[in-house]
């Protein structure tokens, strides 16, 4: 019997019911989109899940991040990293900005906050940083050189929903943060986005600028565009937010059992996780050293392709390496960056993966250990 395929992930979705429940009241609104009772209902369920004071809804993650590079006004360099979804780059430079790329921490794959000061010239508007995998980045530090060289620090949050350092959500850390709500993400609303941020003020030039600058039945105020979070989509996170604790527990379930499999093997190095984190389980990449296991990162992806297991490879290529930047900009080298895009691979996780399938997949893993 030829197995079924496994993919790296698989979306949520809340029962028919639920949904369409949720949906039925907009046959008497007809508010389709433009702020209507569906999208003030699930902003105020998700400022209370993320005890958020300021947030502004989106049609999607990136569209969120690059209104908030609009929304600060950021020009000149932005200290990034190298390794993440090309959504972070994009944002940057498709606002004229010039990403400075700042190598990672071995351990977290998050920017390496000890290279960041070293990168700052009188240039630097601010530091765009991504809580890669949902692991929280040195917030406390990148916080400290924020302050000291008075950048904004902006944060690519799309991994991270959910996440907590000491009991305080994620997105409570620096000026603003991009959520992504994804298909494909922890926490999901089909496709959409959501920024967090401390200033109030922001409010008013975000609902602005994502409605085509348009202030009023006669005022146009600003430049805009339209990044609007409709009725349906809304409904889609009112039902998934109910739903994302659970989901979250059952990840958390999947990874342990992924851990009790590949734990301790020589040259196969999972996450180190600290017990002051309440973490998403949105990933589960392993770094295969294959000097070691005998096997490259490669040749592990062509054989679990082979069984119908469909990993990937987050985050490869290195946004440096990609057709579309490596000729643009004079690089430094990102020796670690470079190194773990080389060598990750992603599982396949999401909640209601079974014991029998991680242990097939550790069982091929493990099989091809020289
Ligand atoms: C998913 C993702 C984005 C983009 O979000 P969308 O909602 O798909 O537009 C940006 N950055 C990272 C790191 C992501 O994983």
């Amino acid at each position: 019997m030829p197995n079924k395929n496994i993919y790296v992930t698989k979306p949520f979705l809340p029962s028919f019911d639920e949904y369409s429940n949720e949906i039925r009241s907009i046959w008497g609104s007809y508010m389709l989109t433009n702020d209507g009772p569906l999208y003030d209902q699930f902003l105020i369920g998700l400022c209370e899940y993320l005890n958020a004071d300021n947030a502004t809804l989106f049609v999607n993650g990136h569209m969120a991040l690059d209104l908030a590079i609009k929304a600060l006004r950021l020009k000149g360099e932005v200290i990034t990293t190298p390794y993440t979804f090309v959504s972070t780059t994009h944002a940057l430079v498709m606002n004229g900005i010039t990403p400075v790329f700042c190598d990672i921490d071995n351990d977290t794959y998050n920017i390496d906050e000890n290279k960041i000061e070293a990168l700052i010239t009188d240039k630097t508007s601010a530091i765009l940083a991504v809580h890669v995998y949902g692991t929280p980045c040195n917030v406390d530090a990148l916080n400290q050189i924020a302050q000291k060289h008075n950048l904004m620090l902006v944060y690519d949050a799309a991994h991270a929903f959910g996440v907590k350092i000491n009991g305080v959500p994620i997105t409570q850390y620096g000026d603003i943060s991009m959520l992504s709500f994804h298909a494909t993400k922890v926490f999901h609303t089909i496709e959409g986005g959501a920024l967090i941020y401390k200033d109030a003020l922001l409010k008013q030039t975000l609902a602005n600028l994502r409605n085509f600058g348009i202030n009023g039945p006669e005022s146009i105020l600003a430049v805009g565009l339209n990044a609007k979070m409709n009725e349906f989509v809304s409904a889609m996170g009112i039902c998934n937010l109910r739903h994302v604790d659970e989901q979250i527990n059952s990840r958390k379930i999947v990874t342990e059992h992924y851990d009790s499999k590949l734990r301790n093997k020589a040259g196969i190095k999972l996450f180190k996780r600290n017990d002051n984190v309440h973490y998403n389980y949105a990933y589960y990449p392993i770094l295969i050293d294959d000097k070691i296991t005998g096997f490259s990162r490669d040749e592990l992806f062509i054989e679990l392709q082979k069984q119908n297991i469909f990993a990937r490879k987050y985050f490869y290529p290195l946004i440096t390496n990609a057709e579309c930047y490596k000729e643009s900009y004079a690089y430094r080298k990102t020796p670690v960056a470079a190194y773990v895009a080389d060598h990750i691979l992603t599982l396949p996780l999401y909640a209601d993966l079974s014991e029998e399938d991680i242990d097939r997949i550790c069982d091929i893993i493990l099989s091809m250990v020289r």
